[in-house]
């Protein structure tokens, strides 16, 4: 029996995924994924004590909810904008999105940094990354 005519392995992308998350092949060993994310994604320190920070958590409100929950926020926003009288909004599926709060935390706050985020009100939009883990991964023998 030959193996001519069947569907090609799929061999490159798996490859190519496994390159993406092996710790040791991801970037030439230059950086692990979570080294890789906080250069990225993250940049600032930790917003209490100035340590390099591991993940960020984000807070949004639709500009239609929080001109309504909060209309002397959006009247600041407003009236301080350096760029111009106008909100500067993200937009999203949702519709038109504020930022109210972008912060990091290294991994000593990240417990309070979560703990704060939680107190939000329900109609705010808490987005928390902590980015990908490191995992290596072990070489299982053929048998
Ligand atoms: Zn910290």
């Amino acid at each position: 029996m030959s193996d001519e005519g069947k569907k090609p392995s799929n061999g490159e992308s798996r490859q190519k995924w496994q390159d993406a998350v092996n710790v040791k092949r991801f970037m030439n060993g230059r950086m692990t994924p979570s080294e890789a994310h906080r250069m990225y994604a993250i940049k600032n320190p930790c917003y209490v004590c100035g340590a390099p920070a591991v993940m960020r958590i984000r807070v949004l409100v639709q500009l239609a909810e929080l001109m309504k929950q909060a209309p002397q926020f959006v009247a600041t926003i407003v009236a301080l904008n350096p760029e111009g009288p106008m909100i500067p909004v993200i937009p999203t599926t949702y519709g038109p999105m504020v930022k109210v709060s972008d912060v990091a935390a290294c991994s000593h706050c990240q417990k309070d940094a979560e703990h704060a985020a939680s107190q939000h009100p329900s109609w705010a939009i808490v987005e928390i990354d902590r980015g990908p883990k490191d995992v290596v991964q072990t070489q299982v023998p053929r048998g």
